[in-house]
């Protein structure tokens, strides 16, 4: 078994996960993953990175297919006996102008952003290791969409009881309040994505609550992020930052220095905790 110290990227070919896994292979000294779910994208992007004289290593990984996801836990735990840094950085946004039905939008976005990286945290997290950080690339856009909830709704989110049972239960009505075209009425804002996004950072909150508590002399970090406005696919490309820059929180969460005490349970925006 290696003795290195080892990161893993998701969704890491293109856009801020590849920015991630660029900026890894410089200043961390482990073994960094570029993971893709798509194998030609994610190898190209590997040997883009060769090409800049950096070595990063490469394992499929789509977070939507639980077997994918099984395989690669499996193998880091063979590998390396466990995963030091997890960046769950894959996600997905439908661009303004698609017309595709508002509920199947919420019901893929969440599919996605939430209940696939929640799948991700679950599996991952038995093997993260003593001293390991856990870094989910949220948005503000979930903050945003936290603050035009309904009052009842913004209580739950920010609530320091919220269970995960919960708040699966909340992630499963809006899709459901959505499709039925109830959503306004009941609660919550016209964005699929910012709610994704709203449970993402919640369940960033409920996971690090839980290691402190399952696993209180691990020394875990675990945090949301927002990378800011990037020039990406998704984003476009009248967005502020380069991809590069976008990766500076993210990156500055994943090494947070050993014995760091935090931040943790935090959404960081700017290298710099935000209000929730
Ligand atoms: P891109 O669209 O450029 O990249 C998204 C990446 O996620 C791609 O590599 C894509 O793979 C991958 N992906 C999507 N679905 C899956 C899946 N099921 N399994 C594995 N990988 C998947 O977006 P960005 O780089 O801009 O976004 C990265 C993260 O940052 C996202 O979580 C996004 O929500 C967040 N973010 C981005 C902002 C921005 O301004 N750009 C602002 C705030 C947050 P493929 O190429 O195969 O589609």
């Amino acid at each position: 078994m290696s003795q290195c110290k080892v990161a893993l990227v998701t969704g890491a070919n293109k856009g801020i996960g590849f920015a991630i896994v660029r900026a890894l292979c410089k200043e961390y000294t482990g073994d960094v993953y570029l993971s893709s779910r798509d194998v030609g994208r994610g190898t190209a992007a590997v040997d883009s990175l060769k090409k800049e004289g950096l070595h990063p290593l490469f394992h499929q990984l789509d977070i939507n297919d639980p077997n994918s996801v099984r395989t690669a836990r499996d193998f880091f735990q063979e590998k390396y006996g466990g995963l030091d840094v997890l960046i769950n950085n894959a996600g997905i946004a439908f661009k303004m102008a698609d017309t595709t039905p508002f509920g199947t939008q919420a019901d893929v976005t969440l599919k996605t952003n939430f209940f696939a990286t929640r799948d991700m945290c679950n599996v991952f997290l038995p093997i993260i290791k003593p001293g390991g950080r856990l870094v989910n690339v949220s948005s503000g856009m979930g903050s945003m969409a936290l603050g035009r909830c309904s009052p009842e709704l913004q209580a739950r989110f920010r609530s320091d009881d919220i269970t995960e049972e919960e708040l699966n239960g909340l992630m499963e009505r809006f899709v459901r309040e959505a499709q039925e075209g109830v959503h306004s009425e009941r609660g919550w804002p016209s964005t699929a994505y910012g709610i994704s996004k709203t449970g993402l950072t919640t369940l960033t909150r409920i996971q690090a609550r839980n290691l402190t508590k399952e696993r209180p002399g691990d020394g875990i970090l675990c945090n949301a992020c927002c990378p800011g406005w990037v020039r990406t696919d998704m984003a476009g490309p009248n967005a502020t930052k380069s991809p590069d820059e976008g990766a500076i929180t993210p990156v500055y969460l994943a090494l947070l220095p050993a014995g760091a005490k935090e931040p943790h349970g935090q959404f960081v925006s700017e290298m710099k905790v935000q209000p929730w």
